[in-house]
Formats: structure tokens, C-alpha cells, sequence
């Protein structure tokens, strides 16, 4: 039976566990406690200052909101001016142009074989694709429904390159909004007209921290809770499922009611012992991400002064994704004057190795091949980070696991919850997360049904008769 007070743990102290914390505590209900292995908040959305006075962080991250309740916690955080707004500019650089964002909207930009390769393959498309009929999986989606001039130079090399793994690999349920597609009378258009088609204008801004970087957020969030509350450097070693016990390393006891776990779904698993569920662990699949920051002295040149972030499709650098970080705030670097910051990402998985001695130089090579700076003479250092945990990937059989194993730990007192924790990139973002652990806590205090995590769909592309403050 539901204890009328019920004990609540919290592992990790990302958007998902700081925003089960901050709901508890809103709520009143006092009795829960949070333990996070590291010495911070924000967990993939923190930031680091590196030695040189540089800012960075895992990253590019920008502030996508489909959630009231999101909103109200981003400005509560940093209060009304601890904001900068930024029109959201991105980019792909391709044969040596550069070309708005979506790329198969904007073919127009090409040279003229590439061009029309394009276009007849788009229009051919345009007659077969049936994504209502459902594809088996999302290389078949991307040759039907973007044609084979687009598969061939951007959307097939791209998706490996970020995802790391094939795109057959992948399922193509989690793509809701995350991939646009093709829009041939636009196409066509602007093929007569030459005009972009660009996804920024006056209605698609995103904010950034002033200062402090994307952690600035989850470290003001973190702040606003009982201190006595939030265990740092406090890693939890083992979960007795059974007894619910959450066992730390430094050999502390804590028993729960319920425990929110944010921790990756696997690694629990693995802590609390649940050998029957192992095997549904098993075939979850994650990539790594290597991100690399570039100090450079000087002011950015023409190719980039302007641009928020860059898709890199070519195999003449390693990155899928650069940010210009230091045009998201001026505090990103020491001295605006004098300095400025690329910010790349690298992905691996065993489908696609790095060479982890090579990455920062191959970056900086990728720099110089992709036109981001003109001379190594330009780099002031690097900073580098690996994330083990980087991308949840959307497998082809990922939801059957997951349909195993989140249930199977609901019955255990046990949600696990967030990107890694429930491991859907499609509800993978700080909003969704924070949302989760939100969700989280009504489930547990009030039996309300999460939306989130089971109904991703819905909380993406909220239908109309739904207000968004409702979510
Ligand atoms: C490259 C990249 C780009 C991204 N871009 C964006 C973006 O543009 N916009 C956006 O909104 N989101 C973006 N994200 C996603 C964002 O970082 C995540 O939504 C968010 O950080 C996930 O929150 P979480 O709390 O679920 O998990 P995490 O942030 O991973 O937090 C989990 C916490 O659990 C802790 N933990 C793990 N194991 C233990 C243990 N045994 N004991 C105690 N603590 C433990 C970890 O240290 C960590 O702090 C990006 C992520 C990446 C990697």
C-alpha cells in the first residue's frame, strides 16, 4: 500500500532529478533527499570554465521549451535579466557553400548538378513517400521519402555521423518534429526564386544564459533547494530492489518508498542486481560524444560571424556539429575583444571508432577543411570532454526493451526517468527531462499518469484543442 508520506530518493542532479526536487519541494512534501555522484549540478547541461577563463559546455544546448512550467522555471532561474535572445540561425556546409537549415529545403544553394540531382529525386520522392504506411526502419524512410540526391549528400552521411550508427539500425517512431520533411512546392519555389527557406525569423529565438553557460540554470535551480537536501560527490553504488535500499559508495544506507532514478537505465540495472531484466538492458544502445572546444584569438571570420550552430555532413572533419559559443554570450570567453570559441561534437560507437589521441588535432583540421578558421596561428588551447553516455539512440527494438524494463521497475517502486534514464531521445531535451521528473513526483504523490515518457507524440506536437500551459 502507498504510504500516506511516502520516502522519496532521487538519484542525479540533471534537469530530470533537480526538477522532481524543485516539484517536491513546491508541493511541500519534505521527506525526499537527492544523491549525485559529481561535485555539480546540470549533469549533461552543466557547464565547465576551463583554467584559461573560458566557458563550455556538453555541447551545443539551446533552450527548446514545449512546456509552460519550463518557461516559468528558466526565468525564475536567472530572473528576467540573466537572459541574452538569439534568432536561431544553423547552418549546413556542404561542397563548399553554405546552405540554410533544412538542408533538402534549401537545395537552391547548390552547384548545379548537385542541384538537379536533388530536385529529381525530391520529386520522385514526392510520389512514394507514405510515411502513414510506416517504414522498417529509418534508412528506408530517408530513400523514400527525401529521394536519392538528398540521401546520398546529406541525409545518409549526416545521420551516421551523428548518430553512429547506421540509419537501418535505427526505428523511425521517435522522429515526430526532429526531422523535417520535404516540402516540394517550397522546394520548387525557391529554386525559381532563389530565396531561402530559413527555419529563424522573429518567432524562432531561443535564449541563452548571460553568464555562466547553460549550467548557470541547474546551478541557480540547485541553489533554490534546501541545501541539507542535495548529497554531492556521493555516488550510489548498489540498489536492493527488494528491501529498497539505495546503498552509497561511502557505505551509507538510505531505504525509500519510491526512488526517481536519472541515472542510465542500463548502469541501474546493472546496480540493482535485476538479472532477469539484463537481457532487455542489453539491447539498448547508446553512442559517446567527444566534444571539443576551440579558444580562438581574434575576431570570427565572414564564414561564421553571425551563424548559432553548423551541420557537417562531409567526411573532411570528424564533427557532425559545430557552435559558435562565444556568439551565444560574450561571457563565453574572457574578452570579447580579443577572443572567441567553436564549440565541435564527435560521436563514436562501436559502428563508428575515434581515435581518442587524434580527436583534438583532427578536429583542428577539420576546422581548417571546413573553413571555420583560416590558421592553427588563430588557436589560443583546446578543451576536451568524452560523455560515455552521449546519445540515447533510437534502435530498432529499443521500445520493446523499454517496454520490458520501465514497468518492471514501476512494480519495483523504482522510475527511472530522463534521457538516459528512460532512454528516449525524442523526450530527451532539459525541458522533456524536467518535465519527467515532474511527472515523476505527480505519479508518485497523486497517481497521475505521466505524459512524457509514455506519450512522446503528444507532449511534441500538442493537438490544438490542448492549450500548451496545459502541459
Ligand atoms: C551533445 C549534447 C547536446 C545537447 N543539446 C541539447 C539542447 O540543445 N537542448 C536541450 O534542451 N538539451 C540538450 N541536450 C540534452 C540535455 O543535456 C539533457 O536533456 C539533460 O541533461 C538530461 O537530463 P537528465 O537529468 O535526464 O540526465 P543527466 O543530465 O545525464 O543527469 C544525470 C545525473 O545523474 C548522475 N549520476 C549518474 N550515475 C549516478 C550514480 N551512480 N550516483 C549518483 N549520481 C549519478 C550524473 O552524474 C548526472 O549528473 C544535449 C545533450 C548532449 C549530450
Amino acid at each position: 500500500m502507498q504510504p500516506s508520506h511516502p520516502k522519496i530518493l532521487i538519484i542525479g542532479a540533471g534537469p530530470t532529478g533537480l526538477g522532481a526536487a524543485h516539484r517536491l519541494q513546491q508541493l511541500g512534501h519534505d521527506d525526499w533527499m537527492l544523491f549525485e555522484q559529481s561535485g555539480e549540478a546540470g549533469g549533461l547541461a552543466r557547464s565547465v570554465t576551463d583554467e584559461h577563463g573560458f566557458t563550455w559546455d556538453i555541447g551545443g544546448h539551446v533552450q527548446f521549451s514545449h512546456y509552460k512550467r519550463f518557461d516559468n522555471l528558466m526565468d525564475a532561474a536567472l530572473g528576467p535579466d540573466g537572459w541574452l535572445h538569439h534568432e536561431r540561425e544553423s547552418w549546413v556546409r556542404i561542397l563548399g557553400v553554405w546552405a540554410p537549415y533544412p538542408f533538402q529545403n534549401n537545395i537552391h544553394r547548390l552547384p548545379e548538378t548537385e542541384r538537379q540531382r536533388c530536385i529529381e529525386g525530391l520529386r520522385r520522392a514526392a510520389q512514394r513517400c507514405a510515411p502513414q504506411d510506416g517504414y522498417a526502419n529509418f534508412g528506408e524512410l530517408i530513400d523514400d521519402c527525401f529521394g536519392e540526391g538528398v540521401a546520398a549528400l546529406f541525409m545518409r552521411p549526416y545521420n551516421f555521423k551523428v548518430w553512429a550508427y547506421p540509419p537501418e539500425q535505427l526505428g523511425v517512431n521517435w522522429l515526430g518534429e526532429r526531422v523535417a520533411h520535404p516540402e516540394l512546392e517550397k522546394i520548387e519555389r525557391s529554386l525559381q526564386t532563389g530565396e531561402d527557406n530559413v527555419s529563424w525569423g522573429p518567432n524562432n529565438t531561443f535564449r541563452f544564459p548571460r553568464h555562466g553557460g547553460t549550467g548557470a540554470v541547474w546551478r541557480a535551480v540547485a541553489q533554490g533547494l534546501p541545501q541539507e537536501k542535495l548529497r554531492f560527490n556521493c555516488p550510489v553504488a548498489g540498489i536492493d530492489a527488494d528491501k529498497k535500499i539505495v546503498r552509497l559508495e561511502n557505505g551509507e544506507e538510505h531505504p525509500y518508498d519510491w526512488l526517481i532514478s536519472s541515472m542510465p537505465l542500463d548502469l541501474l540495472i546493472e546496480k540493482a542486481r535485476l538479472e532477469s531484466l539484463a537481457p532487455h538492458a542489453a539491447r539498448l544502445r547508446c553512442s559517446a560524444v567527444h566534444i571539443t572546444g576551440i579558444a580562438l584569438k581574434g575576431q570570427p571570420g565572414p564564414q561564421v560571424n553571425g551563424k548559432c550552430w553548423m551541420y557537417f555532413p562531409e567526411s573532411n572533419c570528424p564533427f557532425y556539429r559545430v557552435t559558435v559559443f562565444s556568439n551565444y554570450s560574450p561571457n563565453n570567453v574572457p574578452d570579447i575583444e580579443r577572443y572567441w570559441s567553436l564549440m565541435t561534437e564527435v560521436s563514436e560507437s562501436p559502428a563508428k571508432s575515434v581515435d581518442v589521441a587524434r580527436v583534438e588535432e583532427d578536429v583542428i583540421q577539420g576546422a581548417l577543411n571546413a573553413g571555420l578558421i583560416e590558421s592553427r596561428d588563430q588557436v589560443h588551447h583546446t578543451w576536451s570532454i568524452r560523455v560515455g553516455h552521449g546519445y540515447p539512440t533510437p534502435t530498432l527494438g529499443r521500445d520493446e526493451a523499454l517496454n520490458e524494463l520501465l514497468p518492471a521497475l514501476e512494480h519495483r517502486g523504482i522510475l527511472s526517468r530522463g534521457r538516459f534514464g528512460a532512454w528516449r531521445y525524442e523526450v530527451s531535451n532539459q525541458d522533456h527531462c524536467m518535465m519527467q521528473g515532474v511527472e515523476a513526483v505527480h505519479r508518485i504523490l497523486y497517481g497521475t499518469p505521466e505524459l512524457t515518457v509514455w506519450f512522446p507524440n503528444i507532449v511534441n506536437n500538442p493537438h490544438p484543442a490542448f492549450s500548451r500551459d496545459w502541459i
